[in-house]
Formats: structure tokens, sequence, C-alpha cells
């Protein structure tokens, strides 16, 4: 049994309280990942403590050392790709060559924000007289990231990099389903030479230990990603002095208008709906059609619903994986339980129970619910899982209404071929992500990304593109006089 430790001031260490949690295998309960410190306040405290005296130094050292931290641990990565994948797969589920991917994005990231360290600037302003004004930048102290599951390693490295970059301590806190990626990110960055104490890893529940870390007055700022629920208590903890930057989900839609391809369509709905089994908060969960292309898309979309292989993402042969915990497959089966309760039309699986998926895991059958009706509960929350709701509906008016109809706005879609339907739908549509024949989820590195909405908080929302630098620095305003 693996007995893994927080990282605080420097060493590995159990929590103060002695309280630990299991993680297992998604795809195979009796795999146990490891066993991983359950930390409290107390710990909490003493990783405000830690980064805070340590994290000076790392502001004021040259940039170029700060920039070569993050290019090595993105070559250390990039060195240990497989090992590192495998790993991932058997934590969170995700197949393997969506774990790959995941691990090649994290170095990626490293090398993005290596390069953004060298180019923190600030401006000079015109002012009257001989002397100048000029703005310049400084880190804003300790970053707190707190970050899901279902992307482990790639979302927090898109906050942890940025705020190294700049000369920020941060201060770790991974999700509880996927502790053991949180640990080999901090612990690749330490070998690439990360002094000690500018980061702290702290593994735990939110619940039992969030508080204390939003609150603190050491941390200047908070970046989250996960539900609207957390993220909404955060907002209220954080108050008005920190920085808050949170991305928390989505109600994504495809729409495919009559003048498409239907193997396309059929293609980019279902790409968007079951990748990584339905677990991106960009997933496509709502798709609707417009005229008399339906029958012949949703028949392309169950086919393809039909034709994973369900089961360990260890097997190469596998195409989708497991959800990730317990909880999550609570959520989906209910969620289908509501769809069956309220009378909607399965297309695929054609009955309930699910056919036979393998034992032991969290395996559940991508399923395709057809004729949704915009009020039903299945088209207006977050399933999070390979869960799709198929609309029919008259026009591209309606079908803009249905899309927007919703409290989320992250990512959506459009499939056509009409230029100037795609340039309004790119004006009209509720969303901070906007795809034209390509799937919902899936996107650039150095984009702007974030939502509207219930999706995202509207300061500092964009995470990538060219503001993002902004949300790790602050400005001071310097008025030179001779
Ligand atoms: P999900 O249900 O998808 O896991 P959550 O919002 O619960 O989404 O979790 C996302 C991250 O937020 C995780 O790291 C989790 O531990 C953390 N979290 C959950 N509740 C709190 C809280 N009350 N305070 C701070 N962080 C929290």
């Amino acid at each position: 049994m693996s007995e893994h430790l927080n990282y605080i001031g420097g060493a590995w260490i159990a929590a103060q309280a002695g309280g630990t949690f299991e993680r297992r295998n998604p795809a195979d309960q009796g795999d146990l990942v490891g066993v991983f410190p359950a930390s409290t306040a107390a710990d909490a405290a003493s990783a405000v403590a830690a980064v805070k005296r340590s994290c000076g130094n790392w502001a004021t050292l040259d940039p170029q050392a700060r920039a070569g931290v993050l290019d090595k641990a993105a070559d250390l990565i990039l060195t240990r790709l497989e090992s590192l994948a495998q790993e991932l797969t058997r934590e969170e589920g995700k197949i393997l060559s969506a774990a790959t991917q995941e691990w090649r994005r994290t170095a990626a990231n490293f090398r993005l924000y290596a390069g953004e360290a060298l180019r923190t600037r600030g401006e000079t302003f015109p002012e009257a007289g001989k002397g100048l004004v000029c703005s310049i930048r400084e880190p804003v102290g300790i970053v707190l990231a707190i970050t899901p599951w279902n992307f482990p390693v790639s979302i927090p490295s898109r906050k942890i990099a940025p705020a190294l970059a700049t000369g920020n301590g941060v201060i770790y806190k991974p999700s509880e389903v996927t502790p053991l990626a949180g640990q080999r990110l901090v612990e690749i960055l330490l070998e690439a030479g990360l002094p000690a104490g500018v980061i702290a890893l702290i593994q735990g529940r939110g619940q039992d230990l969030g508080e204390p870390l939003i609150t603190s007055d050491a941390v200047g700022a908070v970046t989250f990603t996960g539900s609207y629920a957390t993220g909404c208590l955060i907002h209220r903890l954080a108050g008005p002095d920190k920085r808050l930057q949170l991305e928390m989900g989505g109600k994504n839609p495809c729409i495919v208008l009559q003048d498409a391809d239907p193997a396309r369509a059929a293609e980019i709905a279902a790409t968007g709906s079951f990748s990584l089994t339905g677990q991106a908060c960009t997933a496509t969960s709502r798709v609707l059609i417009v005229g008399d292309i339906y029958e012949e898309v949703v028949r392309q979309i169950v086919a393809r619903a039909k034709a994973f292989k369900i089961g360990n993402g260890l097997d190469p042969s596998v195409t989708m994986g497991p959800l990730a915990s317990e909880a999550q497959y609570r959520r989906v089966r209910e969620m289908i339980e509501v769809g069956m309760t309220e009378g909607l039309k399965l297309a695929f699986p054609l009955r309930e129970p699910q056919p036979a998926l393998p034992a032991g895991g969290y395996f559940v059958t991508p399923t395709v619910f057809i004729d949704v009706p915009k009020e039903s509960r299945l088209a207006r929350e977050e399933i999070f899982g390979p869960v799709v709701c198929v609309s029919r509906v008259e026009s591209y008016a309606q079908a803009l209404e249905y899309a927007n109809s919703v409290d989320y706005g992250l990512a959506a879609s459009i499939v056509t071929r009409d230029l100037s339907r795609a340039l309004s739908f790119a004006r009209d549509i509720d969303a901070g992500i906007v795809k034209v024949n390509s799937a919902t989820g899936g996107v650039g590195l150095s984009a702007p990304f974030g939502g509207i909405k219930h999706s995202s908080n509207q300061t500092y929302k964009e995470q990538a593109g060219h503001g993002v630098m902004d949300f790790y620095t602050r400005t001071k305003t310097v008025y030179l006089a001779s």
C-alpha cells in the first residue's frame, strides 16, 4: 500500500490530525491507488505560513531562472510520459490515449508559461513635465489553486505555471478524487529545481480545509475550477480584497442545421458528448437538430454510442473508461432515472437496466435521449457523464432560443455549411467558446478560455490568451520626478 503525504515548508508530512483517505481505481475498485492525508484547518494554516516565508526570494529571482524551472518540468514530463499516463488512467479512469494527451498538454502549458515569465512587462505614460509615469508588474503574493479531477494535471498546470512564472508562491489543493496526479505535478516541479517552500501541496476535502485558505489575508488570488455550488461558496468567502477566477461548468449545445452532412454532424455531436466519458465541462449535452435530417443524425449518433468498447482504459482496445468516482456514478445514474421518470424516449440503450457492463468499476453505457423538450431537467442541468439529449427544432431561431435558455454559457457548436449563419451564431450564442463544424470539447493551448452566465465569474474569466497574466500579477503605477 502506498502512503502519501502533503508537501509543506519544503518537507513531506502527514496531516496534523493524522487522518487519511483512500483513492481506488474507478475501473477496478479492488485496486487501491494510494492513501492520502485528510488535511484540516491546521494543515491549511501551516501551508499558508510556509509559502509566505519562502515565496519572496522566488519573486526576486531572475525571470530566466523561473522560466528554466518550468521548461525543465516540461522536459521531465515528456521523458516519463508513458508511466505518468498509465498512472493517470489508473487513478482517474480516462483511456490511455486521453491520459497521454493530457500530460502532453501539461508539458505544453509549462513551456508556454516559461515564455510568459520572460515577457512580463510594464508601460510608460505621457505626463506633463520632465518626469516619467510608468507601471510595473508584481506578483500578487500567494496564489491558491483549487482544482477538479476531470483534467487533474492539465487544469492545475494552467494555473500553477503562470502563477510561478510571475514569481508567486502557490498553495495547491488537488481534487480528493485525483490526489496522486496532483502529487506528481509537484514532484516534477521540485525535481525541475523549484525551490523548497515556494509551493505547498495540501490534500483532502475542500469542505475540511478550503475556508481557512480562501479567507487567509496572505492569499492574494484564488483560482478555482469545479462546480457552480462550490464556486458560489468560494466567491462569498473570498471577499473583495482578493483576485478570484472561477470556472464552473456548462450545459453545452451542438446545433445541427438542415444543410449539414448527417455523418459529419453525428461525428461532431457524438465526439462532443461521449469523449472522456462525458466528463468535460465543455462536453456536448444537448444536440438541437433543425429539419428533416433529424432521424438520420439520431441514427448515426446511436451507431456511434453503440460502437464504444467500455472498460478499463489501460486496455488499448477500450474506447470509453468508467466515471471517475462513486459520487459521479450515482449522479449520472440518478439523472438517467430522472429522464425515465419524465417519460423521455431512449434511443440508446433501448432498455433499462443497461446492457451488461464490466464488473467492479463505475461504468455506464453511453445514453441517447431523443425528442427531449426544452423544459426537461436533463436538458437544463449539468450531468457530467456520457448522456446526451437530442431535440428536434423547427428553425435556427428556435435552436438558438433553446441553446440560450439554460443557466450556463461555456461552449457551443454549430454544424452547417452556411457561413453567414455560422457568423451570426458566433454573435448570438451565450457562450465563451464557439465552435463552427467541430465538437464543443477541446480547446487551444494559448487561446482565451472561459464562459459566461453560471460558467465563469466575469472578472479574470480568461484562462490562457492575452489577458491571462493579468490575473497573476498586479500593477503598480510609479510617478518619477527628478
Ligand atoms: P465536483 O463535484 O465536480 O468534484 P467540486 O466543486 O465539489 O466539484 O470540487 C472541485 C474542487 O473544489 C475540489 O478540489 C474540491 O475538493 C474543492 N472543494 C469542494 N468544496 C469546497 C469548499 N467548500 N471549499 C473549498 N474547496 C472546495
